[in-house]
């Protein structure tokens, strides 16, 4: 049996924010890059080669804050995290803060393949995408008049916002951004092995290069063929401090916990008491697939061998 899981984003997320047009948009985004990642699985691809494939397809879709659809900076650039986590070996590969490249989870590939480390950012990461021929696009490629405007609203502010919360983090000012955010996968191959990856823009209006959980390994992202591969989409201050990703693996390992329980417990029991928003996708290495949110909605689908399969928006 193998599977995909992907996400779009966790947040406040529900049917009051959307319109049946940017709904029937989500959906068939979220099912795209689902199908995508299914393909790859079928073939007989590696779960790597489907959560990249997935990733892409959601990257390059300006719905989602993660490649062409990143949000603004404090500074009206674009900034974006990525990892890549690989269930068999625990090789892993991240990228924080590079600009102006297409697809950052292609450049996290590169980082595990091809660096000899596992984390760069900034200009250096950019220098060794040059240096791979990975593809660079310019600025204006990551426009999006909607996130202009939402970046517009607060970039006087030191207000830095959730792409997919209604609200403002340190303040009140109303959002009208109805789009939603941050991109992950998660697979389990023929073979019984596991990959994660996550891809995001990170926060609107963020500075000091600032970067969340999305691209930092254990606590965004995680692969392990003994217990789970998970990406997680939320606020990531909090998803950093709890060590997400890892503290589910941790639970299935350690305390013996089943994939379902050990998701509960971190997203609707630690997560949730230190005030976190948001939520992960699942998978073990049975193919079994989990959804886990505390917010009112994550833009999510999965699909596997036996023919179950889901898109979905809302709580
Ligand atoms: N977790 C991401 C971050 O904090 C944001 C998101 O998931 O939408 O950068």
């Amino acid at each position: 049996m193998y599977s995909i899981v992907i996400h779009g984003g966790a947040g406040n997320i529900t049917p009051a924010i959307m319109n049946a047009e940017q709904e029937a948009l989500h959906l068939a985004g979220l099912t795209a890059a689902r199908d995508s990642g299914f393909e790859v699985l079928k073939q007989g691809g590696t779960a790597m080669q489907a959560v990249e494939a997935a990733i892409v397809s959601l990257e390059d879709n300006p719905l989602f804050n993660a490649g062409r659809g990143a949000v603004f900076t404090k500074k009206g650039l674009h900034e974006m995290d990525a990892a890549l986590m690989n269930g068999s070996t625990l090789d892993a590969g991240a990228v924080a803060g590079v600009r102006n490249v297409r697809n950052p989870i292609r450049l996290a590939r590169e980082v595990m393949l091809k660096s000899g480390h596992v984390f760069l950012s900034g200009s250096g990461a950019h220098e060794f995408a040059l240096m791979q021929g990975l593809d660079l696009v310019h600025d204006d490629y990551f426009f999006n008049q909607d996130r202009y405007d939402q970046w517009v609203a607060i970039r006087d502010s030191d207000f830095y916002q959730l792409d997919h919360k209604g609200d403002n983090l340190k303040g009140s000012i109303p959002s009208t951004d109805h789009k939603f955010g941050t991109v992950g996968a998660v697979a389990c191959d023929t073979r019984g092995n596991l990959a994660a990856g996550t891809s995001t823009g990170g926060m609107t209006n963020k500075r000091f290069g600032r970067i969340g959980d999305s691209p930092v390994i254990g606590a965004g992202t995680y692969a392990n063929n003994k217990t789970c591969a998970i990406s997680c989409t939320g606020h990531g201050e909090f998803f950093l401090r709890g060590v997400v990703a890892y503290d589910v693996s941790c639970l299935m390992e350690y305390a013996g916990l089943s994939l379902q329980e050990a998701c509960e417990r971190v997203v609707n029991g630690k997560l949730k008491a230190m005030g976190g928003e948001g939520g992960l996708i699942a998978v073990n290495a049975r193919a079994d697939d989990y959804f886990c949110f505390n917010s009112a909605g994550m833009y999510r689908a999965m699909r596997n061998s036996e023919g179950k399969e889901s898109v979905a928006c809302y709580g």
